[in-house]
């Protein structure tokens, strides 16, 4: 295989600063966080949180919070953390208190509980003390994901109700939504608020897995297709999730393990290459401007 495996530095390297507009652009080793990698962070922070208390906040960076004043207690300061939960891409802390911490990682987002005696990383916005001697860190060096605080778990529900179903568990009626609309399927998987979570990795392979190409419009894909659609999305997250959070590259959890390599991709970064089923080169265009491949002969 032609992916390579390699570990993203503590300090992000001089890549941080470039503009990326498309993902061949990104260099070994990054990784946008998609649903499987925020399903991970989820995990591992809800087990770190579990009976801590948040002592402190230190916010170094204002800018990527939203919906706090410099009110300490807005950041769930002196509380206890309830539950973590998760829709689509975005993580919520909700505390005792009933208040909310919406975590989004953006593009280069990172966000986990070290020991508090963790060198602290180039672009730490904020830092969560928390009792016995942790922390909960902040970390985005491009500053597209962000922090927002929510009085109530009403106003979560109301903010999520925007998204669609989550990628993970899709249900039977899922694309009811968009199914008769004549936009590409690839787009409508990306669209936030038509199914919330499909990355770009996870829209080109559960079409290829179960045979259509990513340009076909919604109206011309029958109920049976969607329905294997969406078993094929959620099989692949889950997957994805059972090697520890990533599909090609490892994406470095803060406080947490690497996600593992795994090296069963059928189309994506793969243009040109030979398709697994047929052998046919794979072919590549840009579907709302994102790189897309498909097989010719086995997707239609
Ligand atoms: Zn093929």
């Amino acid at each position: 295989m032609a992916f390579r495996v390699v570990r993203r530095v503590p300090g992000w390297g001089p890549w941080a600063a470039r503009n990326y507009t498309s993902d061949a652009a990104f260099p070994a080793g990054f990784r946008v966080p998609e649903l499987p990698e925020v399903e991970a962070v989820a995990r591992d922070v809800r087990r770190a949180l579990r009976r801590s208390t948040i002592v402190d906040a230190i916010v170094r960076r204002w800018d990527v919070v939203t919906g706090a004043s410099r009110q300490s207690e807005r950041l769930l300061i002196g509380s206890r953390v309830d539950e973590v939960v998760r829709r689509g891409k975005q993580l919520a802390l909700i505390g005792l208190d009933g208040s909310v911490l919406v975590v989004q990682l953006g593009m280069t987002g990172e966000f986990g509980v070290v020991p508090a005696s963790s060198p602290v990383m180039a672009h730490t916005h904020i830092i969560w003390r928390l009792d016995r001697s942790r922390d909960l860190r902040f970390v985005d060096p491009r500053r597209f994901g962000g922090v927002t605080w929510l009085k109530d778990r009403a106003a979560l529900e109301d903010r999520w109700s925007r998204l669609g179903p989550d990628a993970l568990s899709l249900q039977s009626g899922w694309s009811d939504a968009f199914a008769d609309s004549r936009r590409a399927i690839k787009a409508a998987l990306l669209d936030q608020h038509a199914v919330a979570g499909v990355g770009n990795i996870y829209a080109d392979e559960a079409l290829a897995l179960v045979g259509i190409k990513p340009q076909r419009r919604c109206c011309r894909i029958t109920p049976r297709e969607f329905g294997a659609l969406g078993l094929a999305i959620g099989s692949i997250m889950r997957s994805a999730i059972a090697s520890g959070g990533s599909t090609i590259r490892t994406y470095r959890r803060l406080g947490g393990g690497a996600g593992a390599f795994q090296a069963s991709l059928r189309v994506y970064g793969r243009a040109g290459q030979p398709c697994t089923v047929c052998s046919q080169p794979l072919q590549s265009e840009s579907v709302v401007g994102r790189t897309t491949v498909w097989c010719g002969n086995c997707q239609t």
